[in-house]
């Protein structure tokens, strides 16, 4: 028999705790069990919410596969469990999956409740394109794995979105760069919905060289070009632009920085007449 209990995914704040969404408030009230990576720190995230007496079972990437067993046998006995992680959405670059195809492949109903994740955040603050991209969490430390990780990077035309930890920045922006080029241009996010959140637009070259002068500090997300620039637009969108009748040309100059930033110059030929209009 299938088990009668529900496992639901549910993505908390990666900065600001406003962004707990009143779904996800209301379900980690009323489900049986949390599964959290900390359990400090989801502690944390409860008191906020104004949650207590919860029962928490600590679920990381260490422990995942083996506590697989234990949430199953919550979920027959018709316990909802709610899966979360330290920040953002269970699953991305975080555990979950192994429980979601563990309680999938037993047929428990899983739902999710969406919310914040610092890839999407990235995303679409970098101004790249974003109709089509693709996701490399964090990169392989080192040797064949990470180079052929690069090469594909390098290739790619879609944008791309990468995790890095701060005190690894500097060498993966080295890397990115001896791999697409220096002029390949990049969003360096970081500390996104925090005090200090900051978004910084430029060439690689640029990005590295930024790096190099400052320690790079707190939580940074890199959204990356694709190769040969954006993609062609479509038929779709050139017939609404000719039928918007535009008085006059535009694109976003999505190569040009933040205002204050140290970047040298936009590249040549991405700005919209006029001046950048972005950033
Ligand atoms: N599951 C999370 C999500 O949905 O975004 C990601 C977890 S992963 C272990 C942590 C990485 O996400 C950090 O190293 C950083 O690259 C990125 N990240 C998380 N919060 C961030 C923030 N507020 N600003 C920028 N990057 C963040």
């Amino acid at each position: 028999m299938a088990p009668t209990g529900s496992l639901i995914l549910v993505s908390t704040p990666i900065g600001n705790l406003g962004d707990l969404s009143p779904r996800a408030t209301d379900t980690l009230a009323r489900v049986g069990v949390i599964a959290c990576e900390d359990t400090r720190h989801t502690r944390k995230l409860l008191t906020h919410a104004g949650i207590s007496g919860k029962r928490l079972l600590a679920v990381h990437e260490h422990n995942e596969a083996g506590q697989v067993a234990h949430v199953l046998g919550l979920l027959d006995r018709g316990v909802d469990v709610a899966v979360v992680t330290d920040a953002g959405t269970p699953g991305i670059s975080d555990p979950g999956t192994r429980l979601v195809v563990a309680a999938a492949g037993a047929g428990a109903r899983v739902e999710v409740v969406p919310g914040p994740s610092a890839l999407v955040a990235a995303l679409v603050l970098s101004g790249l394109p974003t109709a089509r991209f693709c996701f490399e969490g964090f990169l392989p430390r080192k040797g064949r794995e990470r180079a052929e990780r690069l090469g594909a990077i390098a290739a790619e035309r879609r944008t791309t979105v990468l995790y890095e930890a701060p005190h690894r920045l500097e060498a993966t922006l080295g890397d990115l760069l001896a791999a697409c080029g220096p002029l390949r241009l990049v969003a360096v996010a970081r500390e996104l919905t925090k005090l200090h959140e900051e978004v910084w637009r430029g060439t690689l070259d640029g990005a590295l060289a930024r790096a190099r002068e400052s320690a790079p500090r707190g939580e940074h997300v890199l959204v990356v070009a694709g190769a040969g620039g954006p993609e062609p637009a479509s038929d779709e969108q050139v017939e609404a632009a000719v039928a918007a009748k535009p008085s006059r040309w535009w694109r976003p100059s999505w190569v040009c920085p933040s205002a204050g930033s140290t970047t040298p110059p936009c590249a040549s030929g991405s700005d919209p007449p006029g001046g950048a209009i972005y950033g």
